[in-house]
């Protein structure tokens, strides 16, 4: 997910879904904005993977209310897990750089709150769209499953 901004109902909806699949990972590539839609994260017992977006001013308030669950980081954030080596940030400028460089199989981006899955190379680029949907009036989230290297734009 990302781009939440403050969208508690978009939030609920979200955790939702992720509770109805069964996810082990909640990522969240920026612009919660202020730290009560975070701390709403906490209720679904998995960790949560986050980067602050250019709208994240709470810095403090925001790693304190993810702390006990999670991580949020200044972009970029990468890590591997399910032998896959993920990339997160919220800019889109190097997106199709970082893509290119093969460095990475899934990249996770926000900001531009237009939803998009495409492969460039073996990178898996996904943009989940905006949580919030107040920019587009459209709120969504991605489901990527690690195995299939796949992953779906689902319409809260
Ligand atoms: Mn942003």
């Amino acid at each position: 997910m990302a781009d939440s901004h403050d969208n508690l109902n978009s939030v609920k909806k979200a955790i939702a879904i992720f509770e109805e699949v069964g996810c082990r990972l909640i990522i969240h590539a920026g612009d919660f904005v202020a730290p009560f839609t975070a701390r709403e994260l906490s209720s679904l017992k998995c960790p949560l993977k986050a980067v602050f977006g250019n709208c994240d001013g709470e810095k403090i308030g925001l790693e304190e209310a993810i702390r006990s669950f999670g991580e949020i980081r200044p972009a970029p954030l990468i890590w591997a897990e399910d032998n896959l080596r993920f990339l997160l940030t919220h800019l889109h400028h190097e997106v199709e750089l970082l893509a290119h460089s093969g460095r990475y199989d899934i990249i996770i981006f926000g900001h531009t709150h237009r939803p998009e899955i495409r492969r460039i190379g073996q990178t898996l680029v996904i943009n989940p769209g905006e949580t919030g949907g107040w920019l587009t009036g459209k709120s969504t989230i991605a489901l990527l499953d690690p195995l299939r290297r796949e992953a779906d734009i689902i319409s809260l």
